[in-house]
């Protein structure tokens, strides 16, 4: 497929902003119906889905917290939601937690953490799975899991927790890829670097950007949408031979 089709669907989990929201915009543009999640921010969940709408396709949000949600009972939710068949997962939702030495860190803080960006984010990876093979009667999908360049950089100085969390969504990425390739799911990652979005201030650092953009080969922070544009590329059939890939997407940094 290379675009997106009438009854076809993408899960995007932290849909009501940044990435997210981008991703289900640009997605819509190119013919999928949605099925996003947020943490709390209906209001934010609500403008999307109305962008959704205005672009013609069907959209559904459901509030869910990734630190302490049933990810199956979530997928039960979309699979009566009436939006098709399930073509792909965007696994977005992510924390980086806080600014925080290795020597300052605590077990709270850590499961929290690794809950919701690593355990809930394989789990839906699990659910879209056992929906889209073909070997379970699927018509096969996309997956794309949202990492960061702090995975591979090594987040030192500021989350060393945030940076190992992604790293484990890369070695996922791999991993799945192998493993679900024979059952027509591609499953790949972006790796964001240097973003303008609300996540940054959520961590307690809101100049962060403006601190680091130095460091950018192309002198500037990246906008949610020329990620979503990667995101999307990903979940089309334009990607038809690409599986276990990891993009950067970090104006060289
Ligand atoms: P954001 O602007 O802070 O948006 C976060 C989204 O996730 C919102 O939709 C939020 O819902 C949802 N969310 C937050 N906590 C959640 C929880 N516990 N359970 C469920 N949903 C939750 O973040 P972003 O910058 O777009 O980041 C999206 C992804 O990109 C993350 O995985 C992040 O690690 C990755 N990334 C971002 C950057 C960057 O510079 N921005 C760089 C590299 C990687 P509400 O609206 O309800 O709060």
């Amino acid at each position: 497929m290379t675009s997106g089709d009438q009854d076809a669907y993408v899960v995007v989990t932290g849909g009501s902003r940044g990435i997210g929201a981008a991703t289900a915009r640009v997605a819509a543009q190119a013919g999928y119906n949605l099925a996003l999640t947020y943490k709390s921010n209906q209001s934010a969940a609500d403008a999307v889905i109305q962008a959704v709408e205005e672009e013609g396709r069907r959209a559904v949000a459901q509030p869910f917290d990734m630190a302490t949600g049933n990810v199956e009972e979530l997928f039960q939710t979309f699979d009566a939601a009436g939006l098709g068949r399930l073509h792909g997962l965007v696994n977005n939702a992510g924390i980086t937690g806080p600014i925080k030495c290795l020597t300052e860190i605590d077990q709270a803080m850590l499961d929290d953490l690794f809950r919701i960006n690593i355990t809930s984010l394989m789990l839906c990876m699990k659910e879209a799975a056992l929906r889209m093979s073909t070997a379970r009667g699927g018509a096969g999908g996309a997956i794309v899991n949202v990492s960061s360049r702090a995975g591979q950089l090594g987040g030192a100085g500021e989350w060393i927790h945030y940076a190992a969390s992604k790293g484990a969504v890369d070695t996922l990425t791999e991993g799945a890829a192998k493993e679900l390739g024979g059952e027509g799911i591609r499953v790949n990652a972006v790796s964001p670097g240097l973003i303008e979005t609300e996540i940054h201030a959520a961590a307690g650092a809101p100049e962060r950007l403006e601190k680091m953009v130095g460091g950018v080969p192309l002198g500037r922070a990246g906008a949610a949408e020329e990620v979503a544009e990667a995101i999307v590329w990903l979940l089309s059939g334009k990607s038809s031979y690409v599986s276990g890939a990891n993009i950067a997407i970090s104006g060289g940094r």
